[in-house]
């Protein structure tokens, strides 16, 4: 009996040990510190980490608790300022989720959630996921209060259909949050869906499976889509100290937050 109980509890002890020693949660303890600070989960650490592929690394960019990148950790504190999502009940469409986001939004009480996604043989995609196309969405006019739809539509080759789509299925007065990979001082959008060489595609619009970089007449095309589109430079409120200390996002990766209502 003694022998039996003795073996359950060191069995106990070995288990929780092992589930205290996952890399992941290794790494976050080693990390643990006070220089920098996860907007989305809070945590704080010593650094970010950095991310991206050998070719293209980039340092101070990952959380190593929640997974967000800067542009994330941007938008959390974007919506968190400037929308009522999670403050009143809204009905969200969420193209190609996050997964710090999706975690969050699927769960929250005041957010009737629908996230969707191009479904791709070889991908998977959280539980609740559906299959949808953003040039041809499956809901009614006037579906959702609010949607969000961020680095998806560089990867259309009509961009401007899926534009029209998001605004159909906003109800009025509703809003979106439409980002895509900017060039800082770029006039006009650099696109040419002609072309198939990955490479090609890689050393002109930034990846391999990109069909434009936008410039400055984003908002033109947001507005030609049916959008009443304000232009919110949402960086500049931050001082160099607060955007190193939440691992925000330097120049090309957010230019501005382009902030679309339905009229
Ligand atoms: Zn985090």
């Amino acid at each position: 009996m003694f022998l039996s109980l003795r073996k359950r509890y060191s069995d106990w002890i070995i288990k929780s040990a092992f589930e205290r020693i996952s890399p992941k949660r290794l790494l976050v303890q080693a990390l643990k510190g006070d220089d920098v600070e996860c907007s989305c989960c809070g945590g704080k650490f010593l650094a970010f980490m950095p991310f991206g592929t050998a070719k293209n690394k980039r340092p101070h960019c990952l959380c190593p608790q929640c997974g967000t990148l800067p542009r994330h950790r941007l938008m959390w504190l974007f919506l968190k300022e400037r929308t009522q999502l999670l403050k009143k009940p809204m009905r969200l469409l969420h193209i190609a989720p996050e997964t710090f986001y999706f975690n969050t939004f699927s769960k929250h009480p005041l957010v009737d959630y629908v996230a969707g996604d191009m479904f791709m043989p070889g991908y998977k995609y959280s539980p609740g996921t559906i299959d949808l196309d953003v040039t041809a969405i499956q809901f009614p006019d006037g579906s959702f209060d609010a949607v969000i739809c961020s680095h998806v539509l560089e990867h259309v080759p009509d961009d401007v259909r899926g534009m029209r789509e998001l605004c159909r299925v906003l109800k009025t007065g509703g809003f979106a949050i439409i980002q895509v990979p900017m060039l800082p001082g770029l006039e006009r959008t650099d696109e040419d869906t002609s072309i198939t060489d990955p490479l090609e595609r890689e050393r002109r619009f930034g990846q391999h499976d990109h069909f434009r970089i936008y410039g400055l007449d984003l908002k033109d095309r947001l507005e030609s889509a049916g959008f009443l589109v304000e232009v919110v430079p949402f960086c500049d409120k931050f001082t160099k100290q607060e955007m190193f200390r939440y691992g925000l996002p330097a120049g090309e990766d957010v230019e501005a937050y382009y902030y679309c209502v339905k009229a």
